[in-house]
């Protein structure tokens, strides 16, 4: 019998960055020499406060099924957290605990998209967008931005798109950015929040690297600009990226209680409640931060400072300094536009460096933009150092 699988699924391609960095931890185990500059996750190990708050939570067999939206005690720590950092007032209730960020987003998509809703990305987006978007059956409607505005849509810009659209339902608004590392301003933020008001669009403000922020710049929730705009949105957060607990999954969204609410069912229809061991150890991440946070945010910038600098002292290669996460985004136009090996995209140029210099890279494709690709530099500067070396001589070795 032949069995059709769902037209959701048919167009469904793997995360271009987790592909890009398992392909390189499978050369790795092969004893080839690579330098991973694919995924999006800090090399550091979870600081220690953490684990072992989760190592007592085994101990005392606090590991059972929880109430599906988390723990009352990790509730109030995520509501103590919003109004420590962003002044964002939250009850409980208004708290979905969810296994990562990525199943937040998916979870809140679920519980407000109907058929052909059209949800606005800026572009480059990060890569699960436009999937779960698709996976929702919603469309996305894409907002260009260059590395001449910062990477960053306008008010305007998103006023002329609701123009042109049917079925406007929501934006996905990431800042600070993945691919790019672009942070919007407070005055930018409001300005986008007032078109989204005038026109009853949902913001999903997407504030997961809220802490890796520098050169003095801050990040702003848009949630806190207003109590009219809080109205109108969902924050999510996690702890993945800040407390370097990516493989602990817990994220979560914030925001009107319907929406809530509904996403929370959703979530005890598909995945139940977050790990509790996990959800303990989160308890204890945002409660006791010991200024482990601060100590890789400042490591990172160090690397962030080295990576800007030396990929703009190659020749024919921009890139715009980043301002927050973990991201740099050179544009290699020219060399996909002027090389003797055929390279046509971004992604020939990254199979190229991957086979050929033993970089792991991801492709500008990969986000909706094919004339950049993204390193990660969370990883040793020793390694940045030589990955680098490694795509300035690949890169001259094409013209
Ligand atoms: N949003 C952005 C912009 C991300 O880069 C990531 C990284 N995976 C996520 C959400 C999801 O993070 P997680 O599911 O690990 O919480
Ligand atoms: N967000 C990270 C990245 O962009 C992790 C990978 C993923 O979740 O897709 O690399």
């Amino acid at each position: 019998m032949a069995i059709c699988v769902s037209h959701r699924v048919k167009s469904i391609k793997p995360s271009p960055t987790l592909t890009v960095s398992a392909l390189a931890k499978k050369m790795m185990s092969e004893g080839i020499d690579v330098i991973n500059f694919g995924v999006g996750e800090p090399d550091f190990n979870t600081p220690d406060y953490i684990k072992n708050s989760a190592i007592e939570a085994i101990k005392d067999n606090f590991t059972r099924y929880t109430v599906t939206s988390g723990i009352p005690e990790l509730k109030q720590a995520i509501c103590d957290k919003f109004k420590r950092d962003n002044n964002l007032d939250y009850e409980p209730e208004q708290i979905l605990v969810s296994p990562g960020a990525k199943a937040s987003i998916i979870n809140v998509l679920m519980a407000v998209c109907d058929l052909r809703d059209e949800i606005f990305i800026p572009v480059p987006y990060w890569v699960s967008y436009i999937s779960q978007i698709n996976l929702v059956d919603a469309s996305p409607i894409f907002l260009p931005t260059n590395e001449f505005n910062n990477f960053r849509i306008t008010a305007e810009q998103l006023q002329d798109a609701i123009d042109g659209s049917s079925n406007p339902k929501a934006i996905i608004l990431n800042t600070p950015n993945n691919p790019t590392g672009s942070v919007y301003t407070k005055k930018e933020l409001l300005a986008i929040a007032e078109v989204c008001l005038e026109n009853n669009i949902l913001i999903i403000a997407d504030e997961i690297y809220e802490k890796l922020v520098y050169d003095g710049v801050e990040h702003v929730s848009i949630a806190s600009l207003s109590p009219e705009i809080k109205e109108i949105t969902v924050v999510v957060n996690g702890v993945s990226k800040a407390f370097a607990m990516t493989g602990w999954r817990v994220g979560y969204a914030a925001g009107p209680k319907e929406i809530i609410k509904k996403a929370g069912l959703i979530q005890g229809h598909t995945t139940s409640c977050v790990n509790s061991i996990a959800q303990k150890a989160t308890v204890t991440a945002l409660n006791d931060e010991d200024g482990s946070v601060e100590k890789m945010r400042k490591e990172f910038d160090v690397r962030r400072k080295y990576i800007y600098k030396a990929l703009n002292e190659i020749n024919n290669v921009s890139c715009v300094e980043p301002k927050g996460a973990f991201y740099a985004m050179p544009n290699i136009s020219y060399y996909i536009m002027n090389n003797k090996k055929g390279i046509k995209n971004s992604s020939q140029l990254c199979e190229y460096l991957l086979e050929e210099y033993h970089i792991a890279i991801v492709a500008g494709s990969a986000f909706g933009v094919d004339n950049y690709v993204r390193f990660s530099y969370a990883n040793s500067m020793d390694n940045i150092i030589e990955g680098v070396k490694r795509f300035k001589e690949a890169l001259h070795s094409l013209i």
